[in-house]
């Protein structure tokens, strides 16, 4: 398969239109795995490209509120459809931005048709109660209402899933969308948006606008006429969403980092331990906000684990997400790269014992790409900051602890409670472990990766805002709950 493509522009969508930006300036977005190849341009748009999005969202608002619940699934079914005669091309675009193998892209892609199928359905669903009234002879109920023009912000990791999970239920729920992708993998989100216009979708109920976060993205924080804002990537970004949207008193979610810990118990099975917490922690090149970044594990089979463990990780292809042998492609861009090498030699210099791996590859083809090896620390311990922040790369730290309330209370020991797993077959570990851990993402025998769409998901502590994405939890965020009171 060619890795080179001629050099295509793409347009922002607005009102139902492909439209260049009001600037005239334009974003490559670069392969990183070949940092020779452009995979294609994007509009740097400015504040007037966002201000008439949002105003084409807000014209747009009462026709497409007014349709109800179970027309708007009907394009959400016809939107499945599309995306499904183009998961191929998608897919590819997506590893040529951000790297993941071609596998993995394919895989998000199709989880992205079956969430605009499953909020096609919930579409369909209950949205209110009828409660009981003093006054016997009255009726109060309550009802859903779409909240208006939403932001969606997302970031490259996932590039289609989390643009999913926030569309299809913001607009089966009502409402009508300016959608923000990160810049690294704006053209996925254009391939999507062309899906959701090629389905027919009505001018102005979504729409899209490349840039920066700090015109975009922050655009979208202050803009007056957008109710409310989904935002996903890091805590720094999030921590502006949550200020930004509470001082002028718009709804948000903000779902943010993790540093997801891997308790292995000495009664665990050590093989699935081992294969769990290589795709919880490796897969995707370690850039998943539940990727596993802490194993924690009791003495007694510390080097058991740790020996079996090595002789996987030495098996771990790297290379292109194209190739088919590739098991692990590079990381996401230059800047993700020096993050993780950085975080790497700090880990060295703390004190941590390097097992395997900590450098940037660059022999041959990989040269051109942000290579770097799977990595793997022993000697951690719950203070150095490879311990406490999020990494987003092919790092694991391994802890040895004498009990399993120790490694709970070092699971516990960070800012972040996103995922987190513990691989044991003893049903009173179990408990505790559901018990006591604070993780919105609770793993038995299961890597800490991983997530159904049907199921609520998010973090505890700093990892979100305390709501949840997905799920019946989606439709929740997305709108506001009237109660009525009805008397003859
Ligand atoms: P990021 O830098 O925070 O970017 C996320 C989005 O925010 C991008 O679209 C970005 O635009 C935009 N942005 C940047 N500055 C902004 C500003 N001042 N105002 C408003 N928006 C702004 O995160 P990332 O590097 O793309 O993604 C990695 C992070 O996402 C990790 O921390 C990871 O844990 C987190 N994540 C969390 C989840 C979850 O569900 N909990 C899932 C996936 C990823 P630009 O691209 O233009 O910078
Ligand atoms: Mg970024």
């Amino acid at each position: 398969m060619s890795l080179k493509t001629e050099t295509i522009t793409y347009y922002n969508f607005i009102n139902g239109e492909w439209k260049s930006s009001n600037s005239n300036e334009k974003i490559e977005s670069k392969n990183p795995a070949d940092n020779t190849e452009i995979v294609g341009i994007v509009q740097k748009s400015t504040e007037k490209d966002l201000d008439e999005a949002v105003m084409a969202a807000k014209s747009a608002q009462k026709a497409w509120r007014n349709k109800g619940f179970i027309a708007r699934g009907q394009y959400l079914y016809k939107i499945a459809e599309v995306l499904e005669e183009n998961i191929e091309d998608i897919a590819i675009t997506m590893t040529k931005e951000m790297g993941k193998t071609l596998a993995e892209a394919k895989g998000e892609t199709m989880r992205a048709i079956s969430v605009f199928k499953y909020y096609a359905s919930e579409g369909m669903n209950k949205i209110g109660d009828v409660i009981p009234h003093t006054e016997s002879d009255g009726l109060m109920y309550t009802t859903r209402v779409p909240l208006g023009v939403v932001g969606i912000i997302t970031p490259w990791n996932f590039p289609i899933a989390i643009a999913a999970w926030k569309i299809a239920p913001a607009i089966v729920s009502g409402n009508t969308v300016v959608f923000k992708p990160a810049q690294e993998t704006s053209i996925t989100a254009v391939k999507l948006v062309k899906c959701i216009a090629e389905a027919g979708i009505p001018k102005g109920v979504v729409n899209l606008v490349t840039g920066t976060g700090s015109t975009i993205g922050q655009g979208i924080i202050d803009h007056a006429d957008i109710q409310a804002i989904s935002f996903t990537g890091s805590n720094d970004v999030g921590k502006r969403v949550a200020i930004g949207a509470a001082s002028r008193g718009a709804k948000f979610q903000t779902e943010m980092g993790g540093k997801n810990p891997v308790i292995v118990a000495d009664d665990a099975d050590l093989d699935l331990a081992v294969e769990q917490t290589i795709n919880g922690g490796l897969k995707s090149t370690g850039q998943k906000c539940t990727c596993t970044s802490r194993v924690i594990i009791m003495e007694d089979v510390f080097d058991q684990f740790k020996e079996k463990l090595l002789s996987k990780v030495r098996e771990i292809t790297v290379g292109s997400g194209l190739e088919s042998d590739t098991w692990m492609g590079p990381c996401s861009s230059e800047k993700q790269l020096q993050t993780v090498v950085n975080y790497i030699k700090q880990g060295i210099n703390e004190g941590a014992t390097l097992l395997y791996g900590g450098k940037r590859l660059e022999q041959g083809k990989l040269k051109e790409g942000y290579y770097v090896e799977p990595t793997v620390f022993e000697n951690v311990t719950t203070s150095m900051v490879i311990a406490q922040e999020e990494i987003f790369g092919p790092v694991l730290a391994l802890i040895k602890v004498r009990s399993i309330e120790e490694a709970l209370e070092i699971a516990n020991d960070v800012k972040y409670g996103l995922s987190a797993a513990i691989f044991t077959r003893d049903i009173g570990r179990m408990m505790t472990f559901i018990k006591e851990i604070d993780a919105g993402l609770v793993r038995i025998n299961a890597e800490t990766a991983g997530v159904e769409l049907q199921a609520p998901f998010g973090g505890m502590k700093e990892s979100s805002s305390h709501s949840r994405e997905q799920g019946k939890a989606a439709i929740e965020f997305f709108t506001a709950t009237k109660t009525v009171f009805v008397k003859a």
